[in-house]
This record gives structure tokens, sequence and C-alpha cells, in this order.
């Protein structure tokens, strides 16, 4: 096993906009990388190359010193040791769950000793093992696809490729499965990559946050990194429910805003220099004091409401209240803190 290495990385189908563009990308050693944008913007594209399933038209791809591909050369998928998840985790319904488990095992031809073990450690990884010699009819879809999982691990693939495996699960099925990809990844030890456009699962999963958007890589870091300190408009409005506000400010102010600091700008029109300030809805408290905004809408959630409001300007900032204020209403906030984008 080693680090997974994007190094300039393009792809251009026919002419007009690269699908991914100059793509610079590490991924450590049994690290989990969450690869998140809105549809379109390059994710399978990127993870198709890394498979081997298309070249980069530009850059190169490695494994440790290991060269897989670059526009030159391109390394045979069933050369690179790794394993592919696919949404259809498509299991043969006539062979029981250990037989479909071993499956890639028996076409490399393995001995019948390497065959049992293989299938009972992968078993046991998603908890499983005692489900064995149950068919795949008799299994729930979220067993199902802790089988496909298994099948992916008896090889022992340096790294394990994900696209948007959840995406057409409902929601109390995916929370389920976000658990098991967790934990897939803690117990297996494996490199993996998960291509997602839902933040919250981006967020729940990784170890690292890679943001895509039109075929560019925006900013990788940590969840909580990336949620903290967003590098500009796009991550800040991608990742979260906050706000981006446009604002005046003086300038020699730190990236991250008080109250103090905030206040007298939001008050009255600075002279300065325009900048998106990135407000998050924990960050606003509703109270007699602060700035006065006008409740454009509120909408129950069960635990609480989102609402919607509007600075005198026009401009919005999202919040939570446990009170339901009437749309209209003048409400009083204080914004404890805000991030500079
Ligand atoms: P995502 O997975 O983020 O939704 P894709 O990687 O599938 O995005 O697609 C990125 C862009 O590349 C899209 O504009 C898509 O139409 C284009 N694209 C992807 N695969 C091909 C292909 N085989 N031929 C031509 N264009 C493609
Ligand atoms: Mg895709």
């Amino acid at each position: 096993m080693a680090k997974l290495i994007l190094n300039h990385v393009s792809k251009q189908f026919g002419t007009g906009r690269p699908a991914v563009a100059g793509l610079s990308l590490d991924v450590r050693e049994g690290g989990f990388l969450a690869l998140l944008g809105p549809s379109g913007c390059g994710k399978t594209t990127v993870l198709r190359m890394i498979a081997g399933f298309e070249a980069p038209s530009d850059g190169a791809i490695f494994l440790g010193e290991r060269l897989l591909a670059n526009a030159a050369q391109s390394l045979p998928p069933e050369r690179r040791n790794m394993a592919m998840v696919f949404q259809s985790y498509a299991l043969w319904p006539h062979m029981s769950v250990a037989d479909n488990v071993g499956y890639p095992l028996k076409v490399r031809g393995v001995s019948r000793e390497t065959y049992r073990n293989r299938i009972r450690e992968a078993l046991d990884t998603v908890r499983l093992a005692d489900h064995a010699e149950r068919r795949p009819a008799e299994l729930s879809g979220g067993q199902r696809q802790r089988v496909a999982l298994a099948r992916c691990l008896v090889t022992e693939p340096d790294v394990v490729l994900l696209d948007e495996p959840l995406a057409n699960l409902d929601r109390h099925l995916r929370q389920e499965m976000e658990e098991t990809f967790r934990e897939f990844h803690q117990r297996s030890g494996a490199t993996m990559v998960y291509v997602t456009h839902d933040q919250s699962e981006a967020m729940a999963l990784a170890t690292d946050v890679a943001v895509m958007s039109q075929g560019k890589l925006l900013q990788v870091a940590p969840p909580e990194e990336i949620y903290a300190r967003p590098e500009g408009r796009l991550v800040g409005s991608l990742i979260g429910r906050g706000s981006v506000l446009s604002l005046n400010l003086p300038g020699g102010l730190p990236r991250k805003l008080t109250w103090e600091e905030l206040r007298p700008v939001l008050a009255s029109p600075a002279l300065g220099s325009t900048a998106d300030i990135l407000v998050r809805p924990e960050d606003i408290a509703l109270s007699g004091e602060g700035i006065a905004t006008r409740v454009r809408s509120s909408l129950y959630e069960g635990e609480r409401y989102s609402l919607i409001l509007e600075l005198e300007d026009g401009q919005i900032l999202r919040t939570f209240s446990r009170h339901r204020p009437q749309v209209g209403d003048v409400v009083h906030v204080t914004i404890h803190s805000a991030w500079r984008l």
C-alpha cells in the first residue's frame, strides 16, 4: 500500500471545456477522501482515471513510486489492484453470500485455503460472518451492500473506489450505510476515495474532503477545517448551511471576524473594499439587541425552525430558532463570529 497521487491531471473529451482540469491531490495511505461537488463537475471522471477506465489527457497518476497513468501510457484496471464499488451492487442471485464474496478470487484461481480464509475475514469485517450461506434475496438492502463491500475486500486492494454508492437509497438506509462505510474503513484500513454530491455525507464519512467545481479542485481539508475555514465563496456556500454576505470592510481586519468588528459594518455601510463574509447559522443569536432583520421565511423541521432573515439592504441570513417568528416580523440578531472568504 502507498499514497495515491494525482499530479496536474486533466481530461478532455472532444472539444470544449475539459471535464477535469489540472487537478492535483494526494490521498494518504489508509485515508478516506470524499470527492465532493455538484453533478457534472468531473467526479466520476476522476474516479475512472484512478481505476484505469479512462486515461488522463495530461498529468500523471501514481501509487507511491509506481506510475499508473499519464498521457502516454496507462496501466490496465486489472493491474492496478484497486476495487470499485458501484451503485448497483450486482450480486449473483443463485450463489450464496460466501460464493459471491469469493467470486473475484475464483477468477484469479487462488488456493482453497486462501479462498476460505479471505472470505471469512471479509465477511467478519462487514459483520456478516453468520450470513455466509444465505442467498442475496434473503438479505436486506443494507446487508447486500455490505456483501458488495466484502467482495471488494477479498482481493486485498490498495485502494477502494466508490461512486455515489448511496445515491438511490432512502434516508433511513443511507444513515445505516454511512455507519457501515465508516466502520468498513476503520476495520479494513483500506485507502478509500468516495465520490458524492451530498455534503453531509462527505462530512460524516471522510477523513478529508476535496471540493470540486467545473473540473477543478477548490479545496481539500479535513471536514472540520473545511467547515470552519472554507476557501472562497463557492466552498463556503457548498459546505454547511451558511449565508454569504457581501460587505464593505475597512482594511486590516483578520479573517475571522467578531461581533465588535461586524456591528459597525452592518449598522452603517463603511467605506472600504467589498468582501464576501460567511455566516454560519449557529453563530447567529436572536436577541433584543443587535441589528434588525425581517423574517422572510420560517420552516418547521421537527426539532427547530429554519429561518431566512432579510437585512435592510436585502441580503439574507440563514439560522435556526426554537420558536416560530411570523413571516414579516422584525427580529434582532447578533453575529458572534463570521469568516472572510
Ligand atoms: P460527475 O460525476 O461529477 O457528475 P462526470 O465526471 O460524470 O461528472 O462528468 C464531467 C463532465 O464530463 C460532464 O460534462 C460530462 O458530460 C463529461 N463526460 C463524462 N464522461 C464523458 C464521456 N465518456 N464522453 C464525453 N463527455 C463525458
Ligand atoms: Mg458521477
